[in-house]
């Protein structure tokens, strides 16, 4: 049987997938000390209200390129698989069947927990599952702190530098991880390709290839 292994789950559109996103995952990968890393983009994702979102298989094969090479950050299908809105309960529950020895860290950027409340069955995914939440410019990582209703309080710890195996609490937890985060966002890059500029500097040169060849983001909102 399969060791007890610490498994992150990032999802995200991915719309493309990018260097702040690499960035962030490497980060968190060594300072909660985590085995594996699955990057799952949604199918529909239930919080973007932006139209221009590329077909679900060019952003799988974006994040396969720039994954290209690195066995500890693994592409996953398992919500475009599924077609249909991608909730985050949903994914919890594939991935407890599909890796029943794995403990599970939600890693997410703290722009898009501070909407947690809005998420579908949202206290169940926090008692289900530990999350790394990620500092990300403009944000302020203590709010975390001022959302949450107070019977969550006792579950927030911020994650220190290198954490030891022994200080990983029994329970389940949220930590706050202040990283070094990269200025950089999705919806800069697809602004950058609609008015011809380069990306070069954003995204691994195969990604910015795929989206040339493939004429994404050239057009729409
Ligand atoms: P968009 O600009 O289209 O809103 P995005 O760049 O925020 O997209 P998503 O795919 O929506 O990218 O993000 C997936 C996850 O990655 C979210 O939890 C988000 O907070 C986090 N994230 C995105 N960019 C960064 C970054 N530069 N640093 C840290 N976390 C990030």
């Amino acid at each position: 049987m399969e060791r007890i292994s610490k498994l992150g789950i990032f999802g995200g559109t991915f719309n493309p997938i990018h260097l702040g996103h690499l960035r962030a995952g490497e980060e968190v990968y060594r300072r909660a000390r985590l085995d594996k890393i699955l990057f799952i983009p949604a199918y529909i994702p239930p919080h973007k209200k932006q139209v221009n979102i590329a077909p679900a298989e060019d952003r799988l094969a974006m994040l396969r390129l720039a994954l290209a090479g690195r066995q500890e950050f693994v592409p996953s299908a398992i919500e475009i698989e599924d077609q249909r809105t991608s909730y985050s309960i949903y994914t919890l529950k594939k991935i407890k069947r599909l890796y029943p020895q794995a403990e599970p860290f939600f890693i997410i950027g703290v722009d898009a927990f501070l909407e947690i409340e809005t998420w579908k069955d949202y206290e169940h995914v926090l008692e289900e599952s530990n999350f790394l939440v990620m500092s990300r410019p403009g944000y302020r990582l203590a709010e975390v702190k001022e959302i949450l209703p107070n019977r969550w309080q006792s579950r927030i710890a911020w994650l220190k530098e290198e954490e030891k195996e022994s200080r990983f609490s029994s329970d389940y937890t949220i930590y706050l991880v202040e990283i070094n985060a990269l200025p950089i966002s999705a919806s800069e890059i697809r602004d950058k390709v609609r008015r011809g500029e380069s990306i070069a500097h954003l995204v691994p040169p195969a990604v910015a290839d795929y989206i040339h060849r493939h004429h994404l983001y050239q057009d729409g909102l």
